[in-house]
């Protein structure tokens, strides 16, 4: 079955990677309002940043438990030295066939023009396989997901202001949107740096930070 914003709900087991992010949390509602089996939730923790990004984990997950008034959901948390995509993307693969998941949602979204991209202050390196598949997203889906069937990405023909129209349509603007952090310098929970390209792409997007 398909929502009405065109988010494909596939049967069996269904895994989400979820990092507190703007793209992920509205996909954790998305997927919490219409999946009636347990969700699988991965969170990746590294560990310099680990004190940071897990309580958004938890509080974006809580207020999405609240919003749906579904909770069966388990949580798995990985705590590793340092992430880069490769290594959360082969611990993914390698979940998928431990919890026996029918498909893997990942929050990749699209990268803003390149128009927009040119004018942020910090220019980020497109040669980075995370950066280069988001930039690419529409066109490339075989970087290193390759033809795995298991992996599905709704947001990729997404930038973010489609996103912020989802958060708008499902009336996540104020409640949910405010908890979940994009920026990847901050040294609090509680804070956007407003300056790096991640926190200039989200007001790109929704028009405010927080
Ligand atoms: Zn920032």
């Amino acid at each position: 079955m398909k929502t009405s914003h065109g988010i494909e709900i596939h049967p069996g087991q269904l895994g989400l990677s979820f990092s507190g992010g703007a793209d992920s949390a509205v996909l954790l509602y998305i997927l919490l309002s219409t999946v009636t089996d347990t969700l699988h939730l991965y969170s990746f923790y590294a560990e310099k940043k680990a004190h940071i990004a897990e309580p958004i984990t938890d509080r974006v997950l809580k207020k999405c438990i609240e919003l749906t008034s579904n909770s069966n959901v388990v949580h798995h948390k990985e705590y590793i030295k340092e992430q880069t995509p490769m290594l959360v993307h082969t611990l993914l693969q390698s979940y998928i066939k431990r919890d026996s998941l029918s498909k893997m949602y990942n929050g990749i979204s699209k990268f803003p023009p390149d128009t927009v991209i040119d004018q942020f202050k910090e220019q980020i390196k497109f040669d980075d396989p995370y950066v280069y598949q988001r930039r690419k997203a529409s066109a490339v889906y075989d970087l290193y997901f390759g033809e795995n069937l298991s992996f599905y990405r709704p947001l990729a023909n997404m930038d973010k202001k489609d996103v912020a129209d989802l958060y708008r349509q499902l009336d996540l603007e104020s409640n949910l949107f405010p908890l979940t952090r994009s920026c990847e310098t901050v040294s609090s929970p509680d804070q956007h740096c407003g300056q790096c390209f991640w926190c200039e792409e989200r007001h790109w997007g929704f028009g405010h930070l927080e």
